[in-house]
């Protein structure tokens, strides 16, 4: 069965083609914001709207299918941003109109841990959700990605974008972020942990305070370490918890090779293993949705009529995950 997946919640607008287990293809075109400005949502979905034919014509083209081949269509329903949103969800009523194939809504968050299952070959693991928009920590428990933890204000990958534009380090922050941090030492900022969930925006703030007195790059050390050593407590206390040796970690926050080195020490000292999904994955793409409406298609999950609508909300454990095996 092959499915093709758009992706539209924010920057990216990606579109995928997957067979069964195998990707065949994953083209994207991302919006820029100009420099020094956030993601503004109308822009978002102006340029999504100027791209949407080129890139399907892309990933059928290096799928070498044709859009007769194609047995489902999948889309990003929620949740996201809604004029990204309304990009995505006309794009994929329209193919379906036209194609007469039936049509599946995908959970964003959800797309995003079933292609790290995929991909890393992880069976039951704790999951560690980490991007420009989520910061939360995972686990599958009676039938749904239940969620154990999460930001109590901004997310990680959002803490390190607003830094790095305040350092004038442009955007996306993470990438940069993580160059200059190589070169610097430890000043101390805050760590806040409270119970499971975590809270960035105090140390953002105190992290820009001290680019006055410090140099940027012991600034920026000190912020990853410390949201780092944040995000692997919560994590290890909830593999101890749910009694699980595997950590997934997803979202583009995932390609950080620093955190990476944080969260193996961790996990080996519990005598298990951390996953890190490809960076190629990590961030949005259409390939997890065309996966995930595959999921849903072969699990018993009914196709979504013509007026059917985006879910701006849709939260990861709102969702039936009926195809899960452990
Ligand atoms: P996503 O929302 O999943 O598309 O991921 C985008 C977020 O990942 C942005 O906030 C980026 O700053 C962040 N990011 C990308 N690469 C890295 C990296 N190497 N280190 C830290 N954050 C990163
Ligand atoms: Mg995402």
């Amino acid at each position: 069965m092959i499915s093709l997946g758009i992706e539209s919640t924010s920057h990216t607008f990606g579109v995928g083609v997957v067979e069964d287990g195998r990707v065949l293809s994953e083209e994207r075109d991302v919006f820029v914001p100009p420099m020094g400005s956030g993601i503004h949502p109308k822009h978002a979905a102006e340029h999504h709207i100027n791209v949407v034919e080129g890139v399907i014509e892309r990933a059928l083209e290096s799928a070498k299918i044709s859009l007769e081949n194609v047995d489902i269509i999948s889309f990003s329903q929620g949740p996201g941003l809604p004029p990204c949103l309304q990009v995505g969800l006309v794009a994929a009523k329209t193919l379906s109109e036209v194609t007469k194939k039936p049509m599946y809504g995908v959970n964003h968050c959800v797309a995003h841990i079933e292609i790290g299952r995929l991909l890393t070959g992880v069976h039951d693991p704790v999951v560690l959700y980490i991007s420009g928009g989520n910061t939360q920590v995972i686990s599958f428990a009676s039938g749904r990605y239940r969620v154990f933890g999460e930001t109590e204000d901004i997310p990680i990958g959002n803490a390190l974008d607003v830094f790095a534009r305040r350092a004038g380090l442009g955007y996306p922050g993470g990438p940069k972020v993580e160059e200059i941090a190589k070169s610097g030492k430890y000043v101390e900022l805050p760590y806040v942990v409270k119970g499971m969930d975590l809270s960035f925006t105090g140390i953002v703030t105190d992290a820009i305070r001290k680019l006055k007195t410090h140099p940027v790059n012991d600034v920026a050390f000190s912020l990853q370490e410390n949201t780092f050593s944040m995000l692997a407590e919560v994590s290890e206390r909830a593999m101890a918890q749910l009694e699980k040796s595997e950590l997934l970690v997803i979202g583009g926050v995932a390609s950080n090779k620093r955190l990476a080195e944080i969260l193996d020490t961790m996990t080996k000292e519990r005598g298990g293993k951390v996953y890190v999904v490809p960076t190629r994955y990590a961030g949005d793409n259409g390939a997890m949705i065309a996966y995930t409406g595959l999921l849903e298609a072969k699990n018993g999950w009914k196709p979504l009529g013509l007026n059917a609508n985006f879910i701006q909300k849709w939260r990861t454990d709102a969702v039936e995950v009926t195809w899960y095996e452990k």
